[in-house]
């Protein structure tokens, strides 16, 4: 696994989700390094067409530090479930569609497993984060949480497929969960600790 301590002074995000900005943005807040991102070049997405969560985000990162010639960090993340060949996978935001439609994406996950003879109900959140370098070195990192299909949707708290996903170890979604309860054992945050082991030493609590 790649490691390299970060030591330049500026840090591009290469995401369009203003969402991902925010949460990125205030992970590292505590280091002292200017943080831009892609609405700050205009920059077009790319293509995401990796087979793997990992090489969409290294595809994210690598062209964003091609095109500006900085370090730059992206985030690529899903859900899977075991009854139905572990999709959406990769597929997690487009199978809500160009108009973001997670209520429509939830009833078709229900839909396929209700198909399934026996299912085991079993699923997983999946971050994947990568760090470019222009000298085209990178560290790329991922963290999965493992949990429940559950079904109604319940809770309003946290954001696309959260309603359906019961943590193993708890009895709520992670929509039903206080976001800052959420953000400590989610994918995300396991995804960022080791990225902060690798990357960052001087962020380790
Ligand atoms: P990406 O922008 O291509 O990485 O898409 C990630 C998609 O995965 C999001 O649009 C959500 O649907 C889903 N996703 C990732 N992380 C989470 C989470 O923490 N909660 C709920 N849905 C998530």
């Amino acid at each position: 696994m790649n490691e390299r301590i970060f030591k330049d002074k500026k840090l591009v995000i290469a995401s369009h989700n203003k969402g991902k900005i925010i949460e990125i943005k205030a992970l590292l807040a505590p280091l002292n390094i200017e943080i831009l991102s892609v609405y700050d070049f205009h920059i077009e997405e790319p293509e995401e067409n990796g087979a793997t969560f990992e090489e969409n985000a290294l595809i994210k990162s690598t062209f964003v530090t091609q095109k500006t010639g900085l370090p730059s960090i992206s985030d690529d993340s899903g859900i899977c479930f075991s009854d139905i060949n572990n999709e959406p996978g990769i597929y997690s935001a487009r199978w809500a569609g160009s108009n973001k439609d997670f209520d429509s994406a939830m009833h078709k996950v229900n839909t396929a497993i209700k198909k399934v003879r026996r299912p085991n109900y079993d699923c997983f959140f999946i971050c994947s984060l990568s760090i470019s370098w222009p000298d085209k070195f990178d560290v790329t990192v991922s963290g999965k949480v493992h949990g429940k299909f559950s079904w109604p949707p319940k809770g309003n708290k946290g954001f696309g497929y959260d309603p359906i996903f019961k943590p193993l170890g708890y009895d709520l979604t992670f929509a039903e969960m206080d976001p800052n309860f959420k953000h400590k054992i989610s994918h995300r945050s396991i995804a960022f600790n080791k990225l902060i082991n690798l990357c960052f030493p001087d962020l380790k609590c």
